[in-house]
């Protein structure tokens, strides 16, 4: 390739965007003339580099937007510790067939079982289809709610929350819902009811869900929108917070409480 052509080339792959192309260019132009690759054989690569780099970027960017709470994967969940979870139907929901259909899911048990695991997994398996989740607590959403109810933002916070293929709402029942803020709850389900799915966790059966709401009727309300077209899965077993420090010896029976909570909280 001549001075000229070669600079031509750098200032084409430069206004064309092409940034991984500018990257490879002379090694896999020199890779091609070694193997004597066909002119489509050459260009064929040069795409495929640009592609998985342009794809890279994207699932970094839209992870980071996910806010999920740290990164973990169906592959490194060990459902031969859970067996009331049905492996067959997380593989299922993790086609994700149920966000391309509005649907939602829930996951419901008590604190370490792998509700927020299971939940950020979907998340993640979400990024690398396309999709663009959200994650949030439900004490960090009604801490939001509180400070958007005093700046009058609470329209825009609903906005905000319609827009994500996938709204994850961890967390739920851990605080007591204050009239306002069921009511904004409210919204959001009947606003994405049928468009955008939700994944809920709980701690709380829906026998419950009364308590956890200021106003039962309200709680009624909501969760026949929620539940409408959604799958629900209870987890029923130990803890794995606790079973690994029962294996690190902290403490012996299984009814013993823990005598350090440790870093991670026991909240589910
Ligand atoms: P929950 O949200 O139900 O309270 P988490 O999902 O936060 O529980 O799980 C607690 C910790 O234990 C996390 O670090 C999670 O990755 C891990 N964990 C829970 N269940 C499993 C499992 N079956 N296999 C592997 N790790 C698990
Ligand atoms: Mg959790």
């Amino acid at each position: 390739m001549s001075e000229l052509v070669y600079e031509r080339v750098q200032r084409g792959l430069s206004d064309l965007k092409l940034a991984r192309v500018t990257e490879v260019l002379d090694q896999l132009a020199e890779d091609a003339s070694r193997q004597q690759q066909t002119y489509l054989e050459f260009l064929d690569h040069l795409l495929s580099e640009e592609q998985a780099a342009r794809h890279q970027r994207r699932v970094a960017m839209k992870t980071k937007l996910a806010h999920f709470p740290y990164t973990k994967t169906l592959e490194q969940f060990d459902f031969s510790f859970q067996p009331s979870i049905d492996e067959r139907r997380v593989r299922e929901l993790a086609t994700l067939r149920f966000v391309a259909n509005g649907e939602n899911l829930i996951l419901l048990g008590p604190p370490g079982v792998g509700k927020t695991h299971l939940a950020v997994a979907l998340g993640v398996q979400a990024v690398a289809q396309g999709c663009n989740p959200y994650f949030i607590t439900v004490p960090e959403l009604l801490e939001l709610l509180e400070r958007d109810a005093k700046e009058g933002r609470l329209q825009q916070r609903m906005r905000a929350l319609c827009k994500p293929g996938l709204l994850i709402l961890d967390e739920m029942g851990y605080l007591p819902i204050n009239q306002m803020a069921a009511h904004f709850l409210f919204q959001l389900v009947a606003r994405r009811y049928e468009k955008g799915s939700i994944l809920i966790t709980s701690n709380k059966s829906y026998g419950q869900w009364g308590e956890i709401f200021a106003d039962n009727v309200l709680a009624s309300a909501l969760l026949d929108r929620l539940l409408h077209h959604s799958t629900t899965i209870n987890i029923r077993g130990q803890s794995y917070r606790l079973r690994e420090k029962r294996k690190a010896g902290v403490f012996q029976e299984p009814g013993d409480l823990l005598p350090d909570p440790g870093p991670e909280s026991e909240r589910g």
